[in-house]
């Protein structure tokens, strides 16, 4: 029956469809690699040549394909995972949209062999863009290889569009740690032009990154463990001394998938705050097991993005977890020969909460030394150095002309006149000026290299207020106005007990409050941009929703606190701005942290690639 459909006929299709799939060779060993975990194979082999671009070749002992199987699975939309709209909540494996290898053999020339355990002859099946070259049966052993060959041979576009052989690599070898770090009880080896790269037997998941990362790390991680009921949390964190400056050991594993996820990074990176140089980057292999339901896992087969329903409480838990792993090394170092003298970290007091020790322990950290020459402190406190996400979105932003008009307009929204100057950004004058638009009195609309960008005003002035107040010790004088009159609040028992023990997050935000006695309080400073009228107000709502979010994460309450006030300073959706105001929010958002998610992690722009638009009009 299969036999009779003409094989990938909708040729034009397929590679349509490669163009989403198939970006480089590394989204090859992607796929391979997934389809090996998904057939459930013990032993899995990589084989490269010329980083792929000549051969990638994947060998696995799992389940194999009957001689139809093997000649369906290249037809676009043939999967075996799910067959009807209901199995896809219940999906379990990592691919199921039956894309990969049609997209695949309609950019490359394929060589499927495969044999299911009980069969006594296998298959071989090429294909060869699109085309069905042929088909056998041949001995081999039980299980499935498959070559990809020439990759891009018939599209020379994408074929010259790919990077040097290191970097392309490189890409490869990411998504062999991946897979293989969430997957330490099967073994993988990898071969690059004939030699072994790595050989990992199975094992447990520090065995693993020994066997990926050097026996070294025995000496270096940290175990962390916790289990709620939204999120257990566990996994690896490297000790703050070996934090490193250069990023690529930092991965979030959520039910057994690869995510990148900067809100949770952010929450990480907190917990090793004032552990480690301000530019260094913590190492750490963390997995997330939640209630599949609670997540939205997007199924576009490159992206690596999840949604959360609860990303606040999960961020909390997150910052909690690895704070309690970190206090833990603290108080009992491990005997560890390879440390340098002078590491020993004095106990914490017990009588209060684990708190990162404020001592510096990593002998190389100099504090006058804020980076590499010429550059400068981050003007909201947060790293310049190589932390990727601010370098990223820098990199997207920068080569761009001036936006400022030479601080004409005093910009009126709170902490505005604080806000960074970004070099790079305003730095070229040999263009005409860019406009930045606001629209539907909502949204901010301005333009990259790369494409068009729509920013939500209310998220992203709720990053950058939030970034601002989060900064700390290199904290100059928080922006405030004083009231000529003092204004009074009186609270129930609770809350003045709750605010009593937050006054000093308040004084850092710019609210300045006196215990007045018999739950009243003086109110003497708000935060500039601030309504003086409404500040008995803010403090009451700050304080309700403290109330309902922290619970018994204190660890993390000066973030939560610090995005709520955000979120109730932040100019809302409905303000018309100025166009000085515009810009200000737009420099300061890509000079953020994490400029793409508001605190509480929902996202605060899009990006509209050109190419998207070229494709939407039929320009070519
Ligand atoms: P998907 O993984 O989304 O189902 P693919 O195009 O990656 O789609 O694979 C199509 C089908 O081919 C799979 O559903 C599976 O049945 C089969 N298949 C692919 N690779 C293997 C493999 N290594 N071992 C066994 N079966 C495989
Ligand atoms: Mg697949």
């Amino acid at each position: 029956m299969a036999d009779l459909i003409h094989l990938l006929s909708d040729a034009v299709a397929n590679q349509i469809a490669a163009g989403e799939v198939v970006q480089r060779p590394a989204s090859v060993v992607k796929e391979l690699l997934e389809n090996t975990i998904d057939a459930g194979a013990t032993d899995i082999k990589l084989v490269i040549r010329d980083a792929g671009k000549l051969l990638i070749q994947v060998i696995d002992n799992g389940c194999g394909m009957s001689q139809g199987d093997a000649r369906m699975c290249f037809e676009r939309h043939a999967t075996s995972k799910i067959r009807k709209a209901d199995d896809l909540l219940a999906i379990q494996t990592l691919g199921f949209r039956g894309e990969a290898l049609a997209s695949i053999a309609s950019v490359a020339q394929v060589e499927l062999k495969t044999r299911k355990h009980g069969d006594e002859l296998g298959t071989m099946v090429l294909v060869e863009g699109t085309e069905f070259k042929g088909q056998s049966a041949v001995s081999c052993p039980a299980g499935t290889s498959v070559s990809v060959k020439n990759l891009f041979f018939n599209v020379p576009a994408r074929r010259n569009f790919l990077k040097a052989n290191t970097l392309e690599l490189k890409y490869i070898l990411d998504e062999f740690f991946r897979i293989s770090l969430v997957n330490p009880g099967i073994s993988f080896t990898a071969y690059n032009q004939d030699k072994i790269l790595y050989q990992l037997p199975s094992g447990h998941l520090k065995e693993r990154i020994l066997n990926l990362y050097g026996a070294a790390y025995a000496q270096r991680l940290v175990p962390v463990k916790m289990d709620t009921p939204m999120v257990n949390i566990s996994g690896f964190i490297g000790k703050p001394e070996f934090a490193k400056r250069t990023r690529g050991e930092q991965f979030f594993f959520t039910n057994r998938r690869f995510m990148k996820n900067a809100y949770f990074h952010h929450a990480v990176e907190l917990a090793f705050k004032e552990l480690i140089p301000s530019d260094a980057v913590p190492t750490y292999f963390l997995f997330l097991e939640v209630d599949p339901g609670t997540i939205d896992v997007n199924i576009h087969p490159t992206k690596t993005e999840i949604n959360f329903q609860d990303n606040k409480s999960i961020y909390a838990l997150l910052h909690a977890a690895v704070k309690q792993a970190i206090g833990k090394f603290n108080i009992t170092p491990s005997l560890d020969f390879e440390r340098e003298q002078g590491l020993d970290i004095p106990p914490p007091p017990t009588d209060r909460p684990v708190m990162p020790p404020t001592v510096t322990i990593n002998p190389d950290y100099n504090p006058f030394n804020t980076g590499r020459p010429g550059q400068t402190a981050h003007p909201l406190g947060f790293p310049t150095g190589d932390t990727s996400s601010i370098r990223a979105w820098r990199d997207f932003y920068a080569d761009l002309p001036a936006t400022q008009d030479d601080h004409a307009q005093p910009a009126t929204l709170p902490f505005a006149d604080t806000l960074p100057q970004t070099e790079n950004i305003s730095a070229s004058t040999d263009f005409p000026r860019k406009i930045n638009l606001q629209v539907n009195q909502a949204l901010l609309i301005t333009h990259t290299k790369s494409g068009v960008v729509i920013i939500d005003q209310q998220r992203a002035h709720e990053r950058i207020l939030y970034e601002r107040m989060m900064k700390d010790e290199d904290r100059e004088q928080p922006n405030f106005q004083s009231l000529l009159i003092p204004s009074a609040i009186s609270l129930n028992t609770d809350d003045a007990g709750l605010l009593r023990n937050w006054l000093g997050d308040f004084l850092e935000m710019g609210f300045e409050i006196s215990d007045f006695g018999k739950n009243s309080f003086l109110i003497h400073t708000i935060p500039a941009g601030t309504n003086a009228e409404e500040a008995g107000h803010l403090i009451e709502s700050v304080l309700e929703a403290m109330k309902n979010g922290t619970g018994d994460h204190q660890a993390a309450h000066r973030s939560h606190l610090s995005a709520i006030l955000a979120s109730k300073l932040a100019v809302k959706r409905g303000k018309k701005l100025h166009p000085a105001e515009i810009d200000s929010i737009i420099e300061s958002l890509f000079a953020c942290h994490v400029p793409d998610l508001s605190p509480d992690g929902r996202p605060t722009m899009m990006l509209i690639p050109y190419e998207e638009i070229h494709k939407k009009l039929k320009i070519n």
